[in-house]
């Protein structure tokens, strides 16, 4: 089988956080059911980094690989790496530090019998893991070796108030994790709601200004906002607040911006 080369040499990070629409923290209100095929997003994912010739990292989430094995078997057969997104999107602020612990030891093991690979990379649902060491010392003890969890701009929700935008390493009593945090430039702009508001000119000069400064941007998506016409799809089903602002606005459809962004960023040097 053909598979595209690793994510990890791409000029940019490509990676998707695979969960269910309805696991967003912002609280959306269905009003019917939303009747979406993960299966086909996801092959349509794999679809998109094969033309542009790069894998992705995969941050999914325990109860999504349980739901749906095949996908997750689907992209790691294509050169994909599965890393976890723990076990069912709570923030981990708002949970026991020991049940967190729990939770992520049992989602990594239902990733790694899906896949019969081992996992080695973590982001925390919404960015939520406390920047505190102790997070980063039980990932260590579970197995982990990267982490993608720091945003480095506090909002109501996550993130934090110090500006990182290489990775970088912490060393605990039970190993080093990686931190791969997510860039911003400004502002955040390389994925989810600020991805989808700012024009597509924007973002690529954001993108651009940062590589020419030697850093490797992360991109990051999610299997919902690569449905086409998101917000008119869903404006019947859901409940339109705020919630459903920060879900769905956005400018275009953002699978073309990513097509777009992959094709200018990740394009072979000839
Ligand atoms: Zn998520």
């Amino acid at each position: 089988m053909y598979l595209p080369k690793s994510y990890k040499e791409a000029k940019i990070w490509p990676t998707i956080d695979v969960e269910e629409l309805e696991d967003a923290n912002f609280g959306i209100r269905k009003k019917e059911a939303l009747d979406i095929d993960y299966e086909k997003i996801i092959m349509e994912w794999i679809e998109l980094c094969r033309r542009h010739h790069t894998s992705s990292c995969a941050f999914v989430l325990g109860n999504f690989a349980k739901k749906y094995p095949k996908a997750v078997k689907r992209l790691a057969q294509n050169g994909h790496e599965i890393a976890c997104h723990g076990l069912n999107h709570e923030l981990v602020y708002n949970i026991p530090f020991k049940r967190w612990v729990e939770e992520t030891k049992e989602a990594k093991k239902i990733l790694e019998d899906v896949t019969g690979q081992k996992v080695k990379g973590y982001r925390s649902p919404s960015w939520s893991m406390p920047f505190e060491k102790r997070y980063y010392e039980a990932l260590a003890y579970m197995g982990f070796k990267f982490s993608s969890s720091y945003f480095p701009f506090k909002t109501y929700m996550y993130g934090n108030e110090i500006d990182k935008k290489r990775p970088f390493k912490i060393f605990t009593q039970k190993g080093v994790i990686t931190e791969i945090p997510v860039p911003k430039n400004v502002i955040p702009f390389s994925g989810g709601f600020y991805f989808r508001i700012l024009p597509y000119a924007v973002t690529r000069y954001l993108f651009a200004d940062l590589m020419k400064k030697g850093i490797k941007p992360i991109i990051y998506t999610h299997p919902y906002e690569l449905m086409d016409h998101l917000f008119t799809r869903f404006a019947n089903k859901i409940k339109m607040d705020t919630a459903f602002l920060l879900t769905f606005a956005g400018i275009g459809d953002t699978k073309k911006k990513f097509d777009k962004l992959m094709d200018e960023f990740l394009k072979e040097k000839s």
